[in-house]
């Protein structure tokens, strides 16, 4: 009898703190909803992402837990972004999958592409989502995925691939921490 309380208690438990999905737990920011099985990837996440010059943006925001930093921290970057490519598409909203190394995600896009690719992050414009490694990701990685995400909702037709990497690469320099 006493077992039976314990998978009731799990769920309740993670319920508070982030919602269940198929693919493990998610926390939703105002732009993305971040996905990831574990949560060490979400706090790796989190410590990797440093906003260091950028930090004065999360003045007005109010971080009382650890997922709130993580919210706030994102669609404060989400927003330089735009701002800096000077696109604001209303309906911004995408998904991040949080993968432990870069041998994760490339065995996703192997499976989504059938092609090999020495990736750490990239983003699927077909589901709207990110993929990226949490055991390399920086912030200029992620304004550069972040970028393909601004573009891909921005034009109803997305432009080459050659203009979406331009920009991808000028935002990532703008970024770099
Ligand atoms: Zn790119």
């Amino acid at each position: 009898m006493q077992l039976r309380w314990l998978p009731v208690f799990l769920v309740f438990f993670s319920l508070g703190v982030s919602a269940r999905s198929s693919f493990g737990f998610e926390l939703k920011t105002q732009y993305a909803t971040i996905i990831y099985e574990r949560e060490e990837l979400l706090r790796k996440f989190n410590k990797e992402i440093s906003l260091g010059s950028l930090s004065y943006l999360m003045r007005h925001k109010k971080s009382v837990t650890a997922d709130d930093e993580i919210r706030n921290k994102l669609d404060v970057i989400v927003e330089r972004v735009e701002a800096i490519l000077d696109m604001f598409p209303g309906d911004l909203k995408f998904r991040i999958v949080l993968l432990s190394s870069e041998s994760e995600v490339q065995r996703i896009y192997k499976m989504r592409y059938g092609t090999a690719a020495d990736y750490i992050a990239f983003y699927a414009p077909k589901d709207k989502t990110l993929y990226i490694s949490v055991d390399d990701i920086r912030l200029g990685v992620l304004a550069h995925e972040l970028t393909h995400a601004v573009l891909d909702h921005y034009f109803g037709v997305s432009p080459p691939v050659k203009v979406h990497e331009v920009l991808a690469q000028f935002v990532e320099t703008q970024l770099k921490d």
